[in-house]
Formats: C-alpha cells, sequence, structure tokens
C-alpha cells in the first residue's frame, strides 16, 4: 500500500506490537505514507482505547518515529474518533496531529461491531440499523471536524445486509461526505471480518467515485502482521473506479499522491 493511514498502536489496549514493528513492516512492503490513527481516549467504553494522559506519549512517541525514519518512510500522526457527540472532546479534535479519522461504532452506545454483542441484532430491524447508521455518518461529515470516513459501510460487518437497496440509504451521508470535502477510505479490514468484503463495498464505491470523492487506503491494522494487508486488492478496486491518486494529510492538509 503506497499509503496506509489507519493503523493501530497497544496503548487502545487491543492491539499488539510496538510502533517500530509496525513501521518496519510498511517499510519493507514499500509503504510511502504511513499513519497512525490509534482510537481517541473518550468517556465511554475506556477500556478499548487510550486515556487523555496517554495522548502527549502517543503524539511524543510518533514525532521520536517521523524522525528516526525520515529516510526510509514518511510516518503521520492521527486519531480514529468515534463520532458520539456527546463524548467528543476538545483535546482531541483540537489536537496537533496530521488528520482525524471519523469513525462510527457505536448505535445508541451499542458496540455493533463488537463479536460479544451480536445477539442484538436479534432485537433491531436490519433496515432501521443501516438507516441509523448512515445518519449518523451524514452528521459527522456535517460536523466538520474530521478530515478522513473510517470504514464507511462498517455497519455490514456482521454480513447482515438491508432488504432496502444500500445506495438509497448511504445517500444523503454521501451527499454529506462530498460536501464536507472529506476523504473514504478504502480498507482491507472488511475482508477480514465475517462481511469478508472491502469498505466500501461495490455499490457505495460506485456512488463515490461518482461524485469524485477523493481516496485513501487503510489496513485498520491491530497487528505488525496486519500491515499493508491486501493493499494489491484495494489498489485494483480504487483503479476500477477510475482513481489514480489517494490522499494523504499533513497538518491537516491534504495532499494528492499517484499509485
Ligand atoms: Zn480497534
Ligand atoms: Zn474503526
Amino acid at each position: 500500500m503506497i499509503a496506509d493511514l489507519h493503523n493501530h498502536t497497544p496503548l487502545c489496549n487491543h492491539a499488539k506490537g510496538s510502533i517500530d514493528d509496525y513501521i518496519q513492516v510498511a517499510v519493507a512492503s514499500g509503504t510511502r505514507y504511513f499513519g497512525f490513527s490509534d482510537h481517541a481516549p473518550m468517556a465511554f467504553d475506556t477500556q478499548y482505547r487510550m486515556r487523555f494522559e496517554d495522548m502527549p506519549i502517543y503524539e511524543a512517541q510518533l514525532k521520536e518515529a517521523r524522525d528516526r525514519y525520515q529516510n526510509e518512510i514518511t510516518v503521520l500522526s492521527g486519531y480514529e474518533v468515534d463520532f458520539m457527540p456527546p463524548y467528543l472532546d476538545e483535546r482531541v479534535l483540537n489536537a496537533k496531529v496530521d488528520y482525524l479519522i471519523g469513525s462510527v461504532h457505536f448505535l445508541d452506545e451499542w458496540g455493533f461491531d463488537n463479536p460479544d454483542y451480536i445477539q442484538e441484532y436479534q432485537n433491531r430491524d436490519i433496515d432501521t440499523l443501516y438507516r441509523d447508521y448512515f445518519e449518523q455518518i451524514k452528521m459527522m461529515a456535517q460536523s466538520r471536524q474530521f478530515q478522513i470516513v473510517g470504514h464507511l459501510d462498517l455497519i455490514k460487518v456482521m454480513d447482515f445486509h438491508p432488504k432496502q437497496d444500500v445506495r438509497t440509504l448511504a445517500k444523503e451521508a454521501i451527499k454529506a461526505i462530498k460536501k464536507a470535502d472529506m476523504v473514504v477510505e478504502l480498507s482491507s479490514a472488511g475482508l477480514r471480518k465475517p462481511v469478508k468484503e472491502i469498505y466500501p463495498g461495490r455499490a457505495l464505491m460506485e456512488m463515490i467515485a461518482e461524485a469524485e470523492i477523493p481516496i485513501t487506503f487503510a489496513s485498520d491494522a491491530h497487528h505488525p502482521k496486519q500491515v499493508g494487508f491486501a493493499g494489491d486488492k484495494l489498489r485494483q478496486l480504487a483503479q476500477q473506479y477510475g482513481y489514480s491518486q489517494c490522499a494523504i494529510f499533513r497538518e491537516k492538509e491534504r495532499e494528492m499522491i499517484k499509485f
């Protein structure tokens, strides 16, 4: 993967391997821009994210790594932020990092992508879930706090699909993403989950390409061995939809890189 902007560190309590381990795999596989975007702290679901007091440690570690590896690879810094309005925190939104990824992992405080809580799907109407999910994505884009949309259709993670056309369900969210001038990541993480598909799926890829929304690439690695995972598949998908450039960010400014 020429650029891979979504990677975690052990500070979030559910990823393994040192920052060095991740970077070394990225260097060995020819990645030019490698970004960490660990789960930002928030006063909810605290066991799956770093603590507020870890932020300076995290940012200092990335700065140190960026300097040390500058001749081999460009290391970028970010956070993956849960879009949950009551819990959004200025310390994260104003952090001096290169970019923020906005993600939706919770609906009514239910972690729908956590296999431990999968039985909750039995109590829900799948179309309503998809509608609520994409409403949150729309609001996330409208908040104008984030540069990248994390795993756009994560709601398919457990391989439950809506009866209604997903294009109709996601339409307003994609419009809001375009209007906010955000970037959508093509993520191989879905290939490792029950759905076994890239995020976003083809129907949504077509809409994104049609709207000329810029893309970037993401392995969402929680272990060094996942760095660059299925990079060829992501690149081929992007090329099939007419893309030849991907986005990176420095200090929240977008740059386009040819691939
Ligand atoms: Zn994670
Ligand atoms: Zn995520």
